[in-house]
């Protein structure tokens, strides 16, 4: 994706309160990030780790997306799958995040919920830039699977919205 500046991601947010967006701890090392191999900007807040970020560029400009994580406190085993990129991971290492809907519905409450990467580290899984501790049964092309994660990407981001 073509890099964000901290201005673009923070006028992005659609389902979050102004100062939500003020508290919002940026990506460390923002500077460094490997942009030409990322389909969406996805991180964890360092300093409220239930707190994580996923912004995306699409045809009408940029779209940010806040989301809650709870950990459960039961222990988990197996295999999980993440929704957008569907890497297969321990299931310690996939989080369920729940977005507020934007608009009303979000105000009343409402959220979407979806399995993803718990670093949100879809883009540099699906590319091998990041290792994984679990075998995958994926045989696509990661140009493919990028297609796919975008135009997952893209439904999700409709759910918040809608
Ligand atoms: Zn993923």
């Amino acid at each position: 994706m073509q890099p964000l500046t901290a201005d673009e991601i923070r006028r992005s947010f659609i389902n979050s309160s102004k100062s939500l967006v003020k508290a919002m701890t940026l990506p460390p090392k923002f500077a460094e990030l490997p942009w030409e191999s990322l389909d969406y900007l996805g991180w964890r807040d360092p300093k409220a780790p239930n707190r994580a970020y996923l912004v995306v560029r699409r045809n009408d400009g940029v779209t940010g997306i806040a989301l809650n994580t709870q950990a459960t406190g039961k222990p988990r085993r197996g295999t999980g799958l993440c929704d957008l990129c569907h890497t297969a991971h321990q299931v310690t290492d996939v989080a369920l995040f729940a977005a507020r809907r934007a608009g009303a519905a979000g105000r009343e409450g409402n959220t979407v919920g979806t399995y993803i990467c718990a670093d949100l580290a879809c883009s540099l899984y699906l590319r091998g830039l990041r290792e994984l501790e679990v075998p995958q049964g994926e045989t696509t092309s990661p140009e493919e699977r990028a297609e796919r994660l975008n135009n997952r990407l893209e439904g999700f981001v409709n759910r918040v919205l809608a």
